[in-house]
C-alpha cells in the first residue's frame, strides 16, 4: 500500500503540525517527552485549545462541536499529537461516550452531554469492569433496580481509570437479573456526586493513582440517564467497543518513545562512550523502526479499508497485540538505557527525564486493557479455525 500522502493530506499534516506547534504548552509537551503521564490540567486545557479549532473530536458532526474528519485525517492528526508529544483528546468522552450518545441517546442527553464532553466540562469514566467480571463482562453484577422515575444502583466496579477525576461514570448495570446475561443489561450515565458513591484508588505498579474502585450503595441515578432502552445495554457496549479501533495500534506513541529512546542513547555515556555508538543498539534501534513502519502499514490498510473490517474483524486483534507488543518492547529499551537514573522519582513538573522504569511497569498492563493478550489470541485463533 502505497503510504505517500496526497497534497491534501500533506496540508492537513502540515496544518496541524503548526497548530500544536504554536499553540501547546511548552510545560506541558516538555512533561510528556520527559516521560511524566499528563497531570488532569494538563489534559483539560489541551483538550480546550483543541476543540477552539474542532479538533478535540475530530471525527464528531460539526453541530456537536467537530469537524468531521474522515480516518485518515483523524489518524494524522492522532500522529501528530503522539508525535508533539500532547495529550489526546480525552478517550472516554471523545472515542467512547460521545458516538454512543449519537447513536443511542435521547436528543436532550445529545444537547445537553455532547459539547461539555468536547470542551472537557464533564469528565466521565468507563464503569464497565467489576471484580471477576472482566473479559467475560456479561457476567456483571451492579444492578439497578427500577422505583418510579429513577434506578437504584448497588454493587462495584473496578480499575475504574481516573474516577478520581471524573465527574461521571457511564456504567453497565444489570436490570434484569432474570433474563440470559447479555440480555439484562443497561447503559446508564451516573453522577459521581450522588450520594452513595465511594471512590478509592488503587495505587499501581508505577506508584501512580491511575485506577480505582467505585461503590454504589442505594445510589439514585434519574431514569432519565439511561442511555438506549433498559436491557439493551450490551448493544451500547458492543458499539462503544468496537469504536475504540482507530487509536488501538498506537503507532504513533511507539514512535515518540521510539524516537526519545534515540535521543537518551545520543546524550548518555557509559564508560566513556555513548550509547548510541553501540552497533548493537543500532541495530535494535533499526528493527524496533521498522517493526513499527510495518505495524503503521498494516493499520493504515485495516482502517482504510471498510470491507477489511467487515470481513475480518478478527483483524484489529492482531494491531493491538503487535501495537502492544512494540509498545512493551520500547518501554524495556527506555529503561535498559535510562539506568538507575530511570528508578527516580521525580516530581510531575520536573521536566528533567521523567520515570522511565516505573513507565515500563505500567506499560505491561497494556497487554491487559482493551481485551488481554490471551482472548485476542483466541478470537485470532478462532477465525482461523473458522
Ligand atoms: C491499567 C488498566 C486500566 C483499566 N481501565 C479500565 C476502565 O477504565 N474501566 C473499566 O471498566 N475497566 C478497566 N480495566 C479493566 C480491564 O478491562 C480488565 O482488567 C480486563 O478486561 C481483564 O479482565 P480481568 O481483570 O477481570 O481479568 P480476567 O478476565 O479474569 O483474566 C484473567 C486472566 O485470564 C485470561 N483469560 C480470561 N478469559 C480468557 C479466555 N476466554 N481465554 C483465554 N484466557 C482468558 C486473561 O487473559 C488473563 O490473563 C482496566 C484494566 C487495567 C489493567
Amino acid at each position: 500500500m502505497d503510504l505517500e500522502f496526497g497534497p491534501a493530506q500533506k496540508a492537513f499534516q502540515d496544518e496541524v503540525r503548526s497548530f500544536i506547534a504554536q499553540r501547546l504548552p511548552v510545560d506541558i509537551r516538555e512533561r510528556l517527552k520527559a516521560g511524566h503521564p499528563p497531570r488532569k490540567q494538563d489534559v483539560v486545557t489541551w483538550q480546550r485549545i483543541l476543540n477552539d479549532r474542532g479538533w478535540a473530536a475530530p471525527h464528531w458532526p460539526a453541530r456537536y462541536g467537530g469537524a468531521e474528519l474522515g480516518q485518515a485525517e483523524r489518524l494524522i492528526l492522532m500522529d501528530e499529537l503522539y508525535r508533539a508529544p500532547a495529550p489526546l483528546p480525552q478517550v472516554f468522552n471523545i472515542t467512547m461516550l460521545g458516538p454512543v450518545l449519537m447513536k443511542f441517546g435521547t436528543p436532550e442527553q445529545c444537547e445537553y452531554f455532547l459539547p461539555k464532553l468536547a470542551n472537557l466540562d464533564i469528565w466521565f469514566c468507563q464503569g464497565f469492569s467489576e471484580p471477576g467480571s472482566g473479559s467475560d463482562l456479561a457476567s456483571l453484577r451492579t444492578n439497578a433496580r427500577r422505583e418510579g422515575d429513577q434506578y437504584v444502583v448497588n454493587g462495584q466496579k473496578i480499575w475504574t481509570t481516573t474516577a478520581h477525576w471524573a465527574d461521571w461514570v457511564f456504567a453497565l448495570v444489570r436490570t434484569d437479573p432474570d433474563a440470559r446475561k447479555q440480555e439484562g443489561i443497561s447503559f446508564l450515565l451516573i453522577d459521581l456526586t450522588s450520594p452513595g458513591i465511594t471512590i478509592r484508588p488503587i495505587v499501581s505498579i508505577d506508584g501512580e493513582h491511575h485506577l480505582n474502585e467505585v461503590f454504589f450503595d442505594d445510589v439514585r441515578v434519574p431514569a432519565a440517564n439511561l442511555v438506549g432502552q433498559e436491557n439493551r445495554g450490551w448493544d451500547c457496549a458492543k458499539f462503544l467497543l468496537s469504536n475504540e479501533r482507530t487509536g488501538i495500534a498506537n503507532v504513533g506513541l511507539c514512535r515518540e518513545r521510539l524516537v526519545h529512546a534515540r535521543e537518551l542513547a545520543e546524550r548518555t555515556r557509559e564508560a566513556g562512550e555513548l550509547l548510541i555508538e553501540s552497533p548493537r543498539l543500532q541495530v535494535e534501534l533499526a528493527a524496533l523502526d521498522a517493526e513499527i513502519r510495518a505495524l503503521e502499514i498494516t493499520n493504515w490498510r485495516y482502517l482504510l479499508t471498510p470491507s477489511l473490517q467487515q470481513e475480518q474483524p478478527a483483524f484489529a486483534s492482531i494491531l493491538k497485540l503487535k501495537g502492544v507488543e512494540l509498545q512493551q518492547e520500547i518501554n524495556a529499551l527506555l529503561a535498559r538505557l535510562a539506568g538507575p537514573s530511570g528508578l527516580e522519582r521525580r516530581p510531575a513538573d520536573d521536566v528533567a527525564q521523567g520515570p522511565l522504569t516505573p513507565r515500563y511497569f505500567y506499560s505491561r498492563a497494556a497487554s491487559i486493557y482493551g481485551g488481554t493478550s490471551e482472548v485476542q489470541k483466541d478470537i485470532l485463533a478462532r477465525s482461523i479455525v473458522g
